[in-house]
Order: structure tokens, then sequence, then C-alpha cells
């Protein structure tokens, strides 16, 4: 399946909410549908992708929605060669405040290799 902009998407469990469809902090309700895949339990992520550095793979940050995945814990893989990026050595977080995503590559951990 492609969508809009001609990436190709697949169907893989939610993780924020480990595919359950439901809030896994209860932040409303412990009966409110995840913000992530909205209830479903399935999200559709691009096709190839790669985890999030910023969250880890889990598509949280605390108790957040991980701003640079959405929450899904994947993020499309870069195309072309990449290196760890120099500003947050690879962990996708701003050095001055980890919750906040590194600006030199916006998470990812990885820049393009010059
Ligand atoms: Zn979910
Ligand atoms: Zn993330
Ligand atoms: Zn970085």
């Amino acid at each position: 399946m492609k969508n809009e902009t001609g990436v190709t998407m697949a169907p893989l469990p939610c993780i924020f909410c480990g595919g359950k469809g439901k809030d896994p902090f209860g932040i409303m309700s412990r009966l409110s549908d995840c913000p992530v895949c909205l209830g479903k339990g399935v999200v559709q992520v691009p096709v190839p992708y790669v985890a999030c550095a910023h969250c880890q793979g889990s598509g949280a940050i605390k108790r957040l929605t991980c701003t640079v995945c959405r929450g899904k814990g994947r993020v499309p893989a870069a195309v072309g060669p990449t290196i760890v990026c120099p500003d947050c050595q690879g962990t996708g977080d701003d050095s001055s405040a980890p919750a906040m995503d590194c600006l030199t590559c916006r998470g990812r951990g990885r820049v393009a290799a010059q």
C-alpha cells in the first residue's frame, strides 16, 4: 500500500499501546483510545523504516508521544549514506533537554554523510 506521496506504508502493531488500542498511560482515562493508533492497535509505518533514536523505538518520551516518530517508534529510513549525529552522538536527544529532540538530526540520531 502506498500513501499519497508515493511512500510505501505497512501496518505494524502499535508499539505505544502494545497493540491494545488503549492509552497505555491513562492520561485521560485507562479506557481512552491510544492517541497513536486511535484505538486500532495497528499503525501504518513507512517502509523501509528504522527504530526512532529519540524514543529508542518505544514511541514514548516519559509519558508523552514522541514528537519525532509521533509515537510509532519507527521513522523512515534515510536515503543514502548516513553518519552518527555529531551533536547528540546518535541518541536523538537535545543535549540540554533530553525530552526534546536534537535539532541537528531532528531526533533521528543520524545525519546524511557529506
Ligand atoms: Zn496504539
Ligand atoms: Zn520516537
Ligand atoms: Zn542529533
